[in-house]
Order: structure tokens, then sequence, then C-alpha cells
């Protein structure tokens, strides 16, 4: 399959799906990923298969390199709607997150000060308050959330063992309402192979589009109040074979019910 692995430390500017001319931050090295997460619909694929060899860009590597492209798209008059944390993997595992947001904001509000700053973020650090008080200062804190099942989240964004989404909710809760929610929801099948023999080969149904997981996830919307939720599916190919979109009708019928909630959800198909 298809992997993508973004260049470090900038990337872009991207046509984005969900945020228009988007230029990239990418806190992880180009050569590799590192994710707390590894999900089985990963673009950059699974985290074993790309071990890095070299370190992160540091903050003052990311601050010269974001000023001298935000110089440069100033000063020939290009568009550019919002800077992006996103790339090869977890953007606020950086040692200097909060202090590389500073950097992004004050440089965003010398070239582009309509720019929005957004990270996209699987909340594994949200316990963290360095990295909260970090994210309530970023325009679009987007955290991903792809149901309330613990069972589920470990089968497919698979984090460490110790991962509990209840404990991730309640950190979600302290943003007050700063926060956007972000779901992928798929369908299809996942087939694991235990050891060699056929015995061992267990097929999972990936699907968490249905009320099962719709309902209870709706339900922590409630609690955590985002300002906005944005559902999403499939859009490239996969490292996982068997995962399938979710149909458009689907990503519909949902975001009415999180509308009806109160809250604003836009899909991407
Ligand atoms: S959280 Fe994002 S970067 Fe990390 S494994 Fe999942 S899809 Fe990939």
């Amino acid at each position: 399959m298809s992997t993508i692995l973004y260049p470090s430390p900038i990337f872009g500017p991207i046509q984005s799906r969900r945020l228009g001319v988007s230029l990239g931050i990418n806190l992880m090295p180009a050569d590799g990923k590192l994710c707390s997460f590894d999900c089985v619909y990963c673009e950059c694929g699974f985290n074993g298969e790309h071990t890095t060899r070299s370190r992160r860009p540091s903050r003052e590597e990311v601050a010269a390199a974001l000023e001298k492209t935000l110089r440069e798209r100033h000063e020939q008059h290009l568009p550019l709607d919002v800077l992006t944390f996103a790339g090869n993997g977890e953007p606020t595992l950086h040692p200097d997150f909060p202090g590389i947001i500073d950097d992004t904001i004050r440089l965003r509000d010398q070239y582009f000060p309509e720019a929005k700053v957004s990270v996209l973020s699987n909340a594994t650090m949200t316990h963290k308050e360095s990295v909260r008080d970090a994210l309530m200062r970023v325009d679009n804190n987007i955290q991903k959330i792809d149901t309330v099942s613990n069972d589920y989240i470990h089968l497919v964004d698979r984090p460490a063992p110790n991962y509990r989404v209840e404990k991730v909710i309640e950190d979600l809760c302290k943003f007050e309402g700063h926060v956007i929610i972000q779901t992928m929801f798929m369908g299809g099948t996942m087939t694991l192979q235990w050891s060699s023999g056929d015995d061992d080969v267990v097929v999972y149904d990936v699907s968490n589009y249905s009320d099962e997981f719709v309902n209870p996830w709706l339900e922590a919307l409630q609690k955590i109040k985002p300002q906005q939720v944005m559902i999403y599916t499939i859009d490239r190919e996969t490292p996982a074979e068997g995962l399938l979109k979710a149909e458009p009708a689907v990503l519909d019928a949902i975001a009415e019910r999180v509308k009806a909630l109160g809250f604003p959800c836009s899909v991407s198909y």
C-alpha cells in the first residue's frame, strides 16, 4: 500500500477538506512516524514499519522554518487560511509543544493575523496541564475520539495498554468547550492472525456507526460540550486491509443527531 510521510518541520500548503489552505507543521522527523496511537487506518502507515532514524526538529528549527515560509508567502501575497499541526504522528508528544505553540501564534500574528492555528491531536496528552494550556491558546483544538468503547479503541486506534477513554473524556471536559471533537466512522472488517496456524485467524467487524457505538459517543459529546464536531471517513488507502468507507447517508444521519444536541457538525465524505 502507499503511505504518506510528510516533510518536516513545514509542509504544504495543502487544500484541506476540512480546514482550507493549510500550511502543515510536522513536529516529527521526516523519515518516520512517532505516535501514541497506531491506528489501523493511519495514512502514515503502521508505527512499526516507519521507525525513525533521526530526531524531532527543535523548537528553534521549527520557528526558523516557519518564519521563512510565512515571510515568503506574505511577500508573494499568497493566501493562507490555517496553520495546522499534523504530519507524521502526534504533535503534542513533542517536549517543547507549548513553546512551539507560542512561537507559532507570534509568527501568525506578525505575518497572517487572519489565519487560524489548528492542532490535530489524538488526545492522549491532554492529561498534561501544560499541553492543555497550550491547546487553549490555539483557535482549533481538534481532538480525536473514534468511539467510547475501550475494546474498539484498543483494536482500531491501538494506544498504550493503560489508555482508558473515560479518563480522556474527563480531560477533554477541562477545555470547557474550547475543543473540536473529530471522529472517524468506518465499516468493514479486519483480520488478525495470532500465530502461524489457520485456527488462530480472527476476523473483527470494525464498523463503528451502529447505535451501540453512536449512542454512548453522543452521551460523551454532551459531557464534553465541544464547540464543533467533525466526522469523516476513510479517504485514502489504509495499512490494514478490509476497512471500508462509511456511506454518506450514514455520516449524514449521525451528523443530524449531533446537530439535534446543539453542536455544529461538519461531514467529510
Ligand atoms: S492518531 Fe493520527 S497519526 Fe497517530 S496513528 Fe492515528 S491516524 Fe496516525
